[in-house]
């Protein structure tokens, strides 16, 4: 008979990782083969590549706090994972146990007449979009990785995307949370309440925490009249300046129903149009500058078509457009925006890129614009500058493309350079160095450089109050302490 380790005396030697892991979530579950876990290791960009110590897919949130319970047991790194488009590194582990988060994937419940719906940090974005839509509401969050980014992770990164202006990024949509925490116990503020003034505000901490605070299991999500009418347009026009004064004349006159005021210059739609099939110029000639407006109405009476023509018309005779395309069936309109939506794409095709997602005061953004192409052509020449984005939050993706003619490598080598010129405009307009892409690995050091230095005391903190073995997400965000 074999001696057990209490009657021996001897401490009992810990499971193997594995075989521990899969104890809790069963075997299917636990993902160590180097070609099973690679999609859990890759940067979404392919700038690097991570290393796991395993990825487990948890199927509830027990199963997640009994995971983290026994990775804080063993002090061992943890990085939660949804679909893994962020943009910035966040969800890439080094030598870490992956929480894949794909399994949580059950909406709970839905209660219209509360204007909530509770679903797992597993949800795919669409998929709440859908069941929102099959219950007669809008759930508005809406970006282009919609099809398999997820909700934990939308939430981790206080998403922004395309309807902002009109119902606000991912923490204005969150009214509750349910956290598994770094030592493995459960939050439960999984409240659908338009009032609850009990004490401090513990969920807004875990919304753009990217995994650095707990793992987010569930959420009750903000839910909206569903738009019945629609009005889109494609406007041209000849510089950022004349797209601020018509947003100016739109917000004023159409402020409650517009719900999407995107920008772009020549550049991206250039590179959209050389590389993303099926794509077509949906004008004569080419414009310095474009913008795609929505105005959506949930009153079944509205007539957005005439307001937009009228305004549109205004618009010609003040000088601030050169030309506009109405689309004549939904078809075209989403031809429209499919011409916004695959400039990220577009631009991977497009050769390398240095990329910036900033935001200034909506004042300020067709200075910020200007400014900031401005001071990369007098860096780089040949200089490729490709200014896009959700201009009525005042967030620009100012990125710089890869010239014709120029190597990666020695292009590449301008990106310090790049980012402080681009990063220095921002800050001395007031503005962020990360709109809605968050922080991750790759911006921790610029966030070093611009937050302000309190702030940043105040985040190390209550880092080390929440999770004192740093074991969540690690590395991200913020870089180590040296303030003692
Ligand atoms: P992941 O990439 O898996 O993770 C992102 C971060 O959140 C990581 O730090 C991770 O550790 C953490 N995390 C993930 N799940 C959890 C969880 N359950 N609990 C705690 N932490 C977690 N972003 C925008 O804001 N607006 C846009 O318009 C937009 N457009 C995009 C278009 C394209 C084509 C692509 C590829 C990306 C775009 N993004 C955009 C970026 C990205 O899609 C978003 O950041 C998205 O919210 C990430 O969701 P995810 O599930 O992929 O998260």
């Amino acid at each position: 008979m074999e001696a057990s380790a209490a009657i021996t005396g001897q401490p009992e030697k810990p499971m193997p990782l594995l075989e521990a892991l899969r104890a809790l979530v069963g075997a299917s579950h636990v993902l160590s083969e180097p070609e099973q876990i690679h999609p859990y290791l890759i940067e979404e960009r392919g700038l690097y590549t991570g290393t796991a110590l395993a990825v487990v897919q948890p199927g509830t949130t027990r199963e997640v706090a009994a995971i983290v319970r026994l990775c804080a047991e063993r002090s061992l790194p943890i990085v939660p994972q949804g679909g893994n488009t962020g943009v910035v590194g966040g969800g890439v582990p080094q030598e870490a146990v992956v929480i894949s988060t794909r399994r949580l994937n059950r909406v709970r419940q839905t209660d219209p007449l509360n204007g909530t719906i509770t679903v797992e940090a597993g949800c795919i974005l669409a998929d709440i979009q859908n069941a929102a839509e099959q219950a007669g509401k809008l759930f508005p969050l809406s970006l282009g990785s919609e099809g398999s980014c997820q909700i934990g992770g939308n939430i981790s990164t206080n998403a922004g995307g395309n309807a902002v202006l009109r119902y606000g990024n991912m923490r204005e949509l969150v009214m509750g949370l349910e956290v598994v925490l770094p030592d493995g116990e459960i939050l439960n503020d999984l409240y659908g309440l338009r009032k609850n003034n009990t004490g401090y505000d513990l969920r807004d901490l875990f919304i753009g925490a990217e995994g650095t605070l707990g793992i987010v299991t569930a959420a009750v999500l903000k839910l909206f009249p569903m738009p019945v009418r629609r009005a889109t347009t494609f406007m041209a026009c000849a510089n950022a300046h004349k797209a601020l004064a018509f947003f100016k004349r739109l917000r004023e006159a159409h402020g409650e129903q517009l719900s999407t005021f995107e920008f772009m210059e020549r550049e991206p739609l250039q590179i959209v149009l050389d590389h993303a099939p099926g794509t077509m110029d949906p004008m004569e000639r080419p414009y310095p500058a474009y913008s795609l407006i929505e105005l959506t109405s949930s009153d079944p009476e509205a007539d957005l078509e005439t307001a937009l023509e009228n305004i549109l018309a205004a618009a010609f005779e003040a000088d601030e457009i050169l030309d506009a395309v109405i689309p004549a069936s939904m078809g075209q309109g989403r031809a429209l925006h499919a011409l916004r939506e695959h400039v990220s794409d577009a631009q991977k095709q497009a050769g390398a890129s240095i990329k910036h997602d900033v935001s200034v005061p909506v004042s300020r953004v067709a200075d910020f614009i200007e400014a900031a192409k401005a001071a990369c052509h007098a860096h780089m020449k040949p200089c490729r500058v490709v200014a896009f984005g959700h201009f009525g939050d005042g967030n620009i993706h100012f990125n710089l493309a890869q010239p014709k003619g120029m190597e990666r490598e020695a292009f590449m080598a301008h990106y310090p350079a790049i980012n402080r010129i681009v990063h220095d405009i921002v800050h001395a307009m007031s503005g962020s160095i990360s709109a809605e892409h968050g922080i991750g690995h790759i911006k921790r050091h610029e966030l070093a450089r611009y937050k302000d230095p309190v702030a940043l005391r105040l985040m190390h903190r209550i880092k080390s109050v929440i999770d004192p073995q740093n074991i969540m997400n690690p590395g991200k965000v913020l870089l180590p302490d040296t303030t003692g």
